[in-house]
């Protein structure tokens, strides 16, 4: 099975923590060189040099906020013409929870310019290089959300929803190039995304937080939370030559959490 990225260059957004950073560490690991994109400099320099470590290539930073699309256009557009990417993997921090009948609308303006709208941006930044390469791996972090929404995630649910159909029509645009588009689907993840869920709903329930914690576990029939590392394994194959057939799916990776066939 051919799952080597020697000679392949991918940009991971959301990349200072997380399951992005995970994610390019999966990809150094299979021989891309990586550029990893979020807001923090610190975080971000330190990351790429770990990729250093990992790939022995020379992996880039670039900070950006994704809701600002005057940074994206004066700082990552620019980079993808000047640097074409083969694997773009599109990944920022998920919208703030609480009941949707009360969200104030603008959540969604906000909610969709990090997701939605620097994801168009970057894909038609990296479409000729892709072109190009004639290799083209387009894979979106979202949410299991896209199959069943999750309670008390609203404006998430509905920004996810739209994401997934960006993708899908996507498969159809794409395919005749050989690029392909997927999406991942996280379930609970022990990231501070999740700390930060746990901690809302255990104010919400008056629980503490390791009871609500627990409350989720039982929720997973594998009964734990999935590390980082496990979700960006299923980010790196999607990115690899070995998944070149594969376009179109949204693959859960949430230790069999979602009830739905
Ligand atoms: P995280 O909060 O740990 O990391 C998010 C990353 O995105 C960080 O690097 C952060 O700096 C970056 N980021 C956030 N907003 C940004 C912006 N405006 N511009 C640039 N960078 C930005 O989150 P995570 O747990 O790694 O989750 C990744 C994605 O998966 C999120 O969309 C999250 O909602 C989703 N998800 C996570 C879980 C989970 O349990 N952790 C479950 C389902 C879905």
């Amino acid at each position: 099975m051919d799952m080597k990225l020697n000679g392949k260059h991918a940009l991971v957004c959301g990349a200072s923590q997380g399951i992005g950073q995970a994610s390019a560490e999966a990809l150094a690991e299979l021989g891309a060189r990586v550029t990893v994109v979020a807001r923090s400099a610190d975080k971000l320099s330190a990351v790429a040099s770990q990729l250093d470590r990992i790939n022995g290539e020379k992996n880039q930073w670039i900070a950006v906020d994704l809701s600002n699309e005057s940074e994206i256009e004066a700082r990552l557009l620019p980079a993808l013409a000047k640097d074409p990417v083969q694997v773009l993997v599109l990944n920022a921090g998920g919208p703030p929870p609480g009941p949707l009948q009360s969200a104030d609308p603008q959540a969604f303006i906000d909610g969709m310019r990090p997701h939605l709208v620097a994801s168009q941006h970057l894909l038609r930044a990296a479409l000729p290089g892709m072109r190009e390469a004639g290799y083209g791996r387009i894979i979106n972090i979202i949410s299991t959300s896209v199959y069943e929404p999750i309670p008390g995630l609203g404006v998430s649910n509905t920004v996810r929803a739209a994401v997934a159909a960006w993708a899908k029509t996507l498969v159809g645009e794409l395919g005749p190039d050989g690029i392909t588009v997927n999406n991942v689907l996280p379930g609970f993840t022990a990231t501070s995304r999740l700390d930060k869920i746990i901690e809302g709903k255990a104010r919400q329930q008056d629980m503490s937080d390791a009871e609500v914690a627990e409350q989720l576990r039982s929720f997973v029939p594998l009964r734990r939370f999935a590390q980082p590392e496990e979700v960006a394994n299923a980010v790196a194959f999607l990115a690899s030559p070995a998944a070149a057939y594969i376009s179109g799916v949204s693959l859960a990776v949430d230790g069999g959490r979602l009830k739905s066939l």
